[in-house]
């Protein structure tokens, strides 16, 4: 018998058939403003709820993407349960799910905690990102439409109000939402999950290793990115993507700051 037939029978309609739900509920929901993701302001749309463990796994998303939970916090599942009305087994099944998508770490006896992130990898976070975006913008050159970019350019001003008005939270989510909204535009959720993913890490690594990358420069980068995607220039979105994911993490302080404990201590002559 074949097994890789065997394989590919019994995966394949499975596959399809969450593609399809993904993409029918992407259709249903509409995009929820960043204003929506407040830990302690859980809202609730009248229809077409999502659960309450998909708002609490929400809720502690947005707070790490606009960097209002730092690493290593503790995620006490009784505040949780309170703030959002449920029992604690609900918070616990949010709670897992963040910690599949590492962004939460269970500790037995301890409890949950914001994931930290050792220096190795948070370069292979950024690493990933270098070949995935800059794939995803030069696949996003070859098929723009004008309506597309009428919308980035859309972003680009939300993006500079919010610099603008030092609107810290708001232009934190807005420069990380770029990145998942060039995504979407490929029409492709399951690389917009995957770019959000790596998204909210990045975020924590920010956090944990001081980002000297500012707003501005950030900001300046995704226009000449939208420039190049505008003269539906593959070759320099996707330059341009790598270089600027590539400037984020060299202005991180990514190297061992722990001295040569050799060197500190042998007495001075
Ligand atoms: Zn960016």
């Amino acid at each position: 018998m074949d097994t890789h037939w065997a394989i590919r029978d019994l995966r394949c309609p499975e596959l399809l058939y969450t593609i399809r739900r993904i993409n029918r509920l992407q259709s249903i929901m509409p995009r929820k403003p960043a204003s929506s993701l407040r830990l302690v302001e859980p809202v609730r749309t009248p229809r077409d709820a999502p659960s309450t463990t998909d708002q609490i796994v929400e809720s502690i998303t947005g707070a790490i993407v606009e960097q209002r939970l730092m690493p290593g916090t503790k995620l006490v599942e009784q505040q949780i349960a309170d703030v959002f009305s449920v029992s604690r087994t609900v918070v616990r099944q949010a709670l897992n799910q963040l910690a599949r998508s590492r962004l939460v770490t269970l500790l037995p006896a301890r409890g949950a905690f914001v994931a930290t992130m050792s220096a190795e990898e948070a370069r292979q976070v950024f690493e990933l990102r270098r070949l995935v975006e800059g794939g995803m913008a030069r696949e996003l050159a070859a098929r723009i439409t004008d309506a597309q970019i009428a919308q980035l350019r859309a972003h680009l001003q939300d993006e500079r109000d919010a610099v603008k008005r030092s609107d810290v939270t708001g232009r934190t989510r807005l420069l990380a939402d770029f990145h998942v909204i060039l995504a979407r535009l490929l029409g492709n959720e399951v690389l917009a999950e995957l770019i959000a993913d790596l998204l909210s890490r990045s975020q924590l690594i920010a956090l944990m290793y001081q980002s000297g990358h500012s707003a501005e420069h950030s900001q300046s980068e995704h226009i000449e990115i939208v420039q190049a995607l505008e003269k539906r220039d593959g070759r320099a979105a996707a330059k341009l993507m790598e270089q600027h994911i590539t400037s984020v993490e060299r202005n991180l302080r990514l190297d061992p700051r722990s001295p040569d404990l050799a060197a500190v201590l042998r007495p001075k002559t």
